[in-house]
């Protein structure tokens, strides 16, 4: 229900994502190249797109929530205000010095191991 409120319009036309034709809303705006067109998505692929969308603002939040760096001869992840931490073998801290390097979103088993040491959701994910 929340979800058919946050898109008001539905009518009837062709998904761009699995092209049926069938109930459409219209998620916004895409512009290639100066050209813009409406993308209008279907219930089932609207929903995915946004748990998508989802799922990598979590990431970009965790991410910026996180401090990784080498520690007494080891590497550590930490969390500020939180006083455990999560020990990093070598390979996995040189995957996240790359991964920031190249400005990608955190990765999945950081993510999994933030959660599990630290639980819910970071701080710049909450009330979301
Ligand atoms: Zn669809």
């Amino acid at each position: 229900m929340q979800f058919y409120l946050r898109f008001p319009e539905w009518a009837l036309g062709r998904c761009f994502k699995c092209e049926t034709y069938k109930l459409v809303a219209c998620l916004g705006d895409l512009t290639v190249d100066g050209f813009t067109i409406k993308l209008f998505a279907c219930h089932p692929c609207a929903w995915r797109l946004e748990q998508f969308h989802r799922a990598l603002r979590r990431r970009h939040d965790m991410a910026h929530d996180l401090i990784a760096a080498p520690f007494l001869g080891s590497h550590v992840v930490l969390r500020p205000g939180r006083l455990e931490a999560i020990k990093l073998p070598e390979r996995r801290f040189r995957e996240l010095e790359l991964a920031s390097a190249r400005g990608e979103a955190c990765p999945p088993w950081l993510l999994e191991a933030a959660k599990a040491r630290w639980g819910g959701q970071p701080a710049g994910a909450a009330g979301r």
